[in-house]
């Protein structure tokens, strides 16, 4: 299984995007480190130690939903947003 981060784009710059579980959507990239306090406005995470590993898709860590996806039908809201949506 893939232990890629495949939650979050790591540029070679050392710039971090959250990329969304639903659309892979990149936000913005950010100087690290990636939180509750430093993430985009609008995205939602839930968190997880970033070594869990998410079976389904072997992605590891806390997984990112974008502001489009956050407001579709059906779509679970996840834990924590920065801001408001
Ligand atoms: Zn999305």
């Amino acid at each position: 299984m893939s232990t890629a981060p495949l939650n979050v784009k790591i540029y070679a710059s050392g710039r971090i995007s959250m990329v969304c579980q639903y659309c892979g959507r990149k936000s913005r990239p950010i100087e690290g480190p990636l939180d509750i306090t430093t993430m985009s406005l609008g995205w939602w995470v839930t968190p997880y130690p970033a070594e869990f590993v998410h079976d389904f898709d072997g992605s590891t860590g806390a997984r990112y939903t974008c502001p489009a996806c956050a407001r579709k039908p059906g779509v679970k809201r996840p834990l924590l947003t920065r801001g408001l949506d």
